[in-house]
């Protein structure tokens, strides 16, 4: 039988950036624009250096993806955890990460606080 050479990756990357599964939409991504959650006593949190030891399971700090892969439990089966993992440290990034990103204008000043001067009731 014969055998025609095949290349095994048939994926382009585009040269040397790594490239992860998201947990929770399942496509494939940088890492760069990637989350990494490791299991850390019954909680799921982000390790942002990507540098803790362990399994990792990746994530788009994106609010969908996030609920897909819990309501998949994506990330107890990724990190090999035995129970269900708390989530709120890994919604906390998200959050701060999206309010940041949709945060286009600058924070007011409050100004309710004029508000109670008694001058403007005369014409
Ligand atoms: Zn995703």
């Amino acid at each position: 039988m014969v055998r025609h050479p095949q290349p095994t990756s048939t994926r382009h990357t585009g040269g040397s950036t790594p490239v992860r599964l998201c947990v929770g939409c399942r496509r494939r991504e940088s890492v760069g624009d990637l989350v990494r959650v490791v299991a850390s006593a019954g909680h799921a949190v982000v390790d942002e250096r990507r540098r803790l030891p362990g399994r990792g399971a990746w994530v788009h700090p994106d609010p969908g993806c996030v609920s897909r892969a819990e309501r998949r439990r994506a990330f107890p089966r990724a990190l090999r955890a035995r129970a269900a993992l708390d989530t709120t440290g890994v919604w906390q990034h998200v959050e701060r990460l999206t309010e940041s990103r949709t945060d286009t204008e600058p924070p007011r000043p409050d100004r309710n606080k004029e508000a109670g001067r008694p001058v403007m009731s005369q014409p």
